[in-house]
This record gives C-alpha cells, structure tokens and sequence, in this order.
C-alpha cells in the first residue's frame, strides 16, 4: 500500500519507498518518477496503470536497477527486506533473473531464434546454478508443464519462430520462472496479443499466483486487463503515484479523476457507453512542477489545485487518492459518453465496394515442382470471400491473428492482387466502376497499424502530408493550404508541420498517418489495426477522431481490428473471419446477441471487462489457429470449437446461411439451437 498506516500482514518482498528517477538532459533533469512509495507482499499482485510515459516502464527497471547511466536515482528499493541501491554490480547480477524475473513486452526479443526453446531454458538453468546438466533439460520440460504448454517436449525442440505469439510468450514466462523467482515483474505481457491468446495468459498468470505464491508486479496501460489479475491496483501519472487500493474499491468507486480518465477511456462490450479519451497530455516532466500534475487535463479542478500539490488522501482502509477534491469525485457519477456510431447508412445507395469471391493463396507452387512432386501446398490466407460495403458504411473485420483479414484488407485497397476473384470499387452514387489506376489511388486510401514504419522518419510532417497531394498534380500553392487544412482535421497544431516522425508520440503520428490518408479525399478507407499500437486514452481519441471525420467526409471505412468492444461502437457491420474465411457477417446488434457462431462466441467471451468481479472467458478457445497450409477440412474451426457436432463438421464446409435481417453465419448447429444460447456477459 502506498501511505497510510500498515497493513500488510508479512514483511513485503518489494518496498519501494520514496524512489523517485530523474535523466540528466542536455536540456536540464527530466523526471520521470516522483516520490513513489509502494509495497507488494509474497503472493500479491500489484496491477499498474497508467498511459505511454507515466513511469510505469521506468519504475519496474529501476527495480531491477538497469536505467541509462544518465538516470539518477533518491529513495530506496527494498527487496525482501534489503536495499537494493547499495548492492554491487555481481550481487545484482545474482538476483537479477533468478530472485526477481521480468517477462516483456515482445516475446521475440526475450529469445534466441538461433537456439532450440528447450536449450534456451536450460540455458537460464545452467547460468544460475539451479540445475544440473543432466537434471535441466527434465526441469525445462517441467517449467513448460507448468505454463500450460501442451506437448513440452515438441515445444522444447522447435524454435522461437515456428511457435505463435501466445505460446513464444509462455516460454518466456517459464524462463522467468526458472529461478523460482520471489518477485516477478511483467511489463505489457499481453499487449499485442489476440484477445484469445491474452485471456489465456490472464488466466495463467492468475493461476502461477495462486501456485508459485511469488510476489507480481503486473504493467498494463488498460485497467480491464489489471481487474483481471490484480489484488491491488497503483495509478501512475507523470511519475506520480495518484491513486492506489485494492482492486475491488479502486473499480467500484474511483478516487482520482485521472483513474476514473483511464476507465471511461474503455468502451463497454454492452455498446451504451463508448471510448471517451482524457482531453490533453500529460506535462513535460523537465523543470519545476508546482501544483496538481493532473490540473491542466482535469475537470474537477479548481484554483486551489494549481498551486498545491497534493498528499495522498485517506479515502478507504486501504486506498489512497491524491487529489485535494476527492470526495466530490466520489460523489459525482461517472460520465457516459453515448455511442459514437448513431447514424445508419443509407441501404438504397449502390455499394462503394463489392468482395466477390476473393481468394488469395500465397506461394503456389510452379508447374515444376508439380511435376517433380516437390510442391508444398500454398497458403491459405484468404477463401472465397464476399460481401458489399455501402455508401458511408463502416465495417469492421474481426478475427485471430492469420485469420485473413489484413490480407483482405490490402486486396482491397490493390496493394495484393487476388489469386481468384475481384473486388469493384464505385464512385459514391454511380454504379459505374473505377478502372483508372489513378483515380483508384486517390479514392481508396490505407492507414496501417504501425505509424512509424508508414511515415518515413527522415521527412517533415509537411513533406509527408504535400507528397500524396504533389502525385495527385495538386499545384503548390493549393498544396500548402491543404496540408494545413488536413492538420487541423486530425486536431493537430500548425507547429507539427516542422517536426520530424520521432518528434511526435504514438498517437500523434496515427494522426499523421489519417491525414496522409485523407489528402486526396477518399470515399473508401482501409483502417488496418489503427488502434492496436496505442493506448487505451489515445485509443479512444484516434477513435473519436476516426467517427467524427466519417460523419463529416461521409466516406465509407473498412476497419480491421482485434478488439470487438471498440468494434461494438464504430462499426455498422461486423465480419468474423477465421482461417481465411468469412464465418459470420451481421450488424453489430445481430453479432453480439445469440445466435453466433462458435468462434465469435469464444472471442466475446475472450474481451477483458474493467470489473475485478467478472468471470474468467466463459467459453475458453484451446489451441492454436491451425496451419494455413493445410487448413483442417471440413468447418475449419473443427479443431478448436467447443461445441463441434461430429463428423459432419469434420467432412462438410457448413455455408454462409441467413440468421434473420441481414445477419449470415456458417455453422451446421441449428439456428434454433443457437438461438437458444445464453448471451455472453449478459
Ligand atoms: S487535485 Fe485538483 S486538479 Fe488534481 S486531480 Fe484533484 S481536482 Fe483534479
Ligand atoms: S460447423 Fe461444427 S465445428 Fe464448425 S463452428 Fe459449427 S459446430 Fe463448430
């Protein structure tokens, strides 16, 4: 706990008390944790929360004492009742990874792709002395048992690339816990993820907690992840610890208004309440700061707040709050922000794009390997898809990593050509087809996933935006004007036109990116995970911002997403793909009630909620999307669906079939059977 008398039973395993970090800058200090005072005792999990450059990151390698040689550090981290901050480097070095473990963010750069999973393991055995060589390779076998790893020893065997994301982040985790470590620090672990794949870790890191009985410290940006797995939750913000407690009073009565920020940044998966991002940024952290940090971003503050810094507050047994206006946060009810999607499009205009029978196969083999008998079989990225976007419509595509959809996606924008099928694109109110290659350009745009490797880092923010309006033959003069005007769509200052890519923050560059896009006027954006990189306040601000530009350029958007409760409120339509095909296609009300399909059912199931009371995924999805080489005959979902019929799932492909209104989906249970399901988080 942070404050405030002691509670804690047994003598915690981390105590960081007062640490505060700052960088010496050419430009003066910058700090980047102010006075955090925290504890977690032995089988407690600390969740810790806030958005990009709260600290978060900084605090967990402080433990660790592994910051830049720039970084100056005042307090003291207590581990198991020792001081870190005067150890010498080698009795570091001893506790690092065997007392204390930390599992990343990116499994990928936690391992060796040159080295077999089982010899990395044994590896980290070896190093720390915990194992024989003859005794390492049963422990190894045992720790991948222990994360839940089926089949440890063909896992043991392979190599980091030929594992998915969700199972290279399980090795990771058992490397972490090969030391049988007191204190495990994991920093993002899921973000990245499929919703599937992270229900499962949130569910195995619950499950190692009751186990191990090791002390964690759980790093997330998104507080429906922390409810998950957290006893007690600590709300950073600007290196400022601003609100702690246990979990359940934290989410059932917010405290601080930043906290209750972060928690209506989330969209409800019931479609009533939708994203609403934290108006500002947070302050530059060079200088003096005087004052509440949070007062230029809150809306309860008041003129006391800029000139006193708060303490933290006694606002429970255990929960604390710094904030001077506590009491009256408590008192007011939490803000809904509505849905943003609440104009339907018009059903009577011709579609701006039709998907007619798309399939794309990658490396087909030759006619000589054929004939050789050498040929593998081609993947299978995308099968016989159809369906029609409409004049102004907003469609979502959902589904697993592999599932095909950002592969649709580029088919459709003409970055992919298909194998077989085409896609028409229309002018918005003709039903005359766009053939010109360049008029196809200009009215069918993309923005990707990742910003920083679509905007080249070398340009200026105006050289970026002019380009696309210089190939359109848009002259100069015109081209400066617009550039301006497409800074001020994305509500980004005229300031940003000097500023280079690496200048700007992540969701300042997706604004970028969607003004890029929108230069030469497109009636049809491909939106590919635009959301997926940032967090969750930026999230909901690039989402407002994405709505807000639709109802006005009432241009016609295909989204591509992973998360389906933000999904839920910006899209008219949603597609479920799996393993290359369509399995269901509806209205967003027709695909979050019964009837769905199985595998829509399971990623509803899989969506974290903010409510520390909610069950665990209803319908848990074992297994892994299989290969797309050798997609599974039959329904392709056969081998992972709970509720497969038997054989005729196994033999026979089930069609597209209507559920009523414009609702479609491919199943061989019985609409009423499906019907009758109860819904998923009622
Ligand atoms: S102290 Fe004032 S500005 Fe700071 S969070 Fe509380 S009400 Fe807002
Ligand atoms: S067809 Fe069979 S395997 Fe496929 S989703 Fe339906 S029940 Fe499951």
């Amino acid at each position: 706990m942070a404050g405030g008398a002691r509670v804690t039973p047994v003598a915690p395993t981390l105590e960081l008390r007062n640490l505060s970090v700052h960088f010496e800058t050419a430009a003066g200090p910058v700090h980047a944790l102010r006075d955090v005072t925290l504890e977690i005792a032995p089988g407690e999990t600390l969740g810790l929360a806030g958005e990009s450059g709260s600290g978060k990151s900084t605090l967990a390698y402080a433990v660790l004492r592994d910051l830049p040689p720039s970084a100056r550090l005042a307090g003291d981290v207590r581990f198991d009742g020792e001081s870190l901050l005067g150890k010498a480097p080698e009795a570091l070095r001893r506790i690092r990874g065997r007392r204390i473990a930390m599992v990343y963010q990116d499994p990928k750069s936690s391992l060796n792709p040159s080295m077999r999973v089982g010899r990395q393991i044994t590896e980290v055995l070896e190093i720390h002395a915990l194992a024989s060589p003859s005794a390492a390779a049963r422990r190894a076998l045992e720790l991948l048992d222990l994360v839940r790893i089926p089949d440890p020893a063909d896992v043991a065997r392979a190599y980091s690339h030929q594992l998915s994301g969700g199972m290279q982040q399980r090795v990771v985790i058992a490397m972490a816990l090969a030391g049988d470590p007191q204190l495990l620090i994991m920093d993002e672990p899921t973000t990245g993820l499929d919703v599937t794949t992270q229900a499962r870790i949130l569910d195995l890191v619950a499950d190692l907690k009751r186990r191990l009985g090791a002390a964690i410290l759980y790093i997330s940006h998104d507080l429906a992840v922390i409810a998950r797995v957290s006893d007690r939750v600590g709300i950073l913000y600007a290196g400022e610890l601003m609100e702690t407690g246990p979990v359940a009073e934290l989410f059932r009565r917010p405290a601080h208004p930043y906290t209750r920020g972060l928690l209506e940044a989330l969209p409800d998966i019931h479609g009533t309440r939708g994203p609403r991002p934290i108006g500002g940024r947070p302050p530059e952290r060079a200088g003096a700061m005087a004052g509440c940090l949070f007062a230029p971003r809150c809306g309860f503050a008041e003129a006391a707040c800029a000139q006193t810094r708060p303490e933290l507050a006694i606002v429970g047994r255990t929960q604390r709050a710094r904030c001077l206006r506590w009491e009256t946060v408590v008192a007011t009810p939490m803000t809904a922000s509505g849905r943003l999607r609440v104009r339907a499009p018009a059903a009577t205009a011709p579609p701006v794009a039709t998907v007619e029978h798309v399939t794309k196969h990658y490396d087909e083999p030759g006619a000589l390997a054929r004939w050789l008998g050498l040929a593998r079989p081609p993947v299978h990225a995308v099968d016989d898809v159809t369906f029609a976007l409409g004049a102004g419509e907003v469609m979502a595509l959902v589904g697993e990593s592999g599932c095909g959809k950002t592969t649709l996606g580029r088919i459709v924008v003409g970055l992919v050509p298909p194998t077989s099928g085409r896609v028409r694109i229309r002018r918005r109110g003709t039903s005359a087809e766009v053939v010109d290659d360049a008029e196809f350009r200009r009215l069918v745009r993309i923005v990707f996933q990742h910003p920083d490797s679509s905007l080249n880092p070398t340009k200026r923010i105006a050289t970026i935006l002019a380009r696309p309006l210089k190939l359109a033959g848009v002259p100069r003069r015109g081209r400066r004007a617009r550039v301006r005007e497409l800074l001020e769509a994305v509500r980004l200052d005229p300031g940003h036109l000097r500023r280079r890519p690496r200048e700007l923050s992540g969701g300042e560059k997706q604004r970028v990116a969607i003004a890029r896009a929108l230069a030469t006027a497109p009636e049809l954006l491909v939106l590919d995970e635009p959301l997926s990189a940032l967090d969750v306040s930026t999230q909901a601000s690039v989402v407002e911002l994405l709505m807000d530009l639709q109802a006005r350029l009432s241009a016609s958007y295909l989204f591509i997403a992973h998360d389906l409760s933000v999904v839920r409120h910006v899209a008219d339509r949603i597609g479920v793909m799996y393993l290359g095909k369509l399995v269901e296609l509806g209205t967003a009300d027709e695909v979050f009630r019964p009837p769905y399909h199985p595998y829509t059912r399971a990623l509803l199931s899989a969506i974290p909620v903010p409510d520390p009371s909610a069950p665990s995924a209803a319908v848990p999805l074992e297994g892994t999307v299989p290969s797309a080489r050798r997609p599974p005959a039959g329904c392709r979902f056969h081998t992972r669906c709970p509720s497969k019929l038997g054989r005729i799932c196994e033999e026979i492909e089930p069609p597209l079939l209507s559920a009523g209104g414009t609702h479609v989906l491919a199943c061989h249970i019985p609409l009423e059977e499906l019907r009758r399901q109860p819904p998923v988080r009622p």
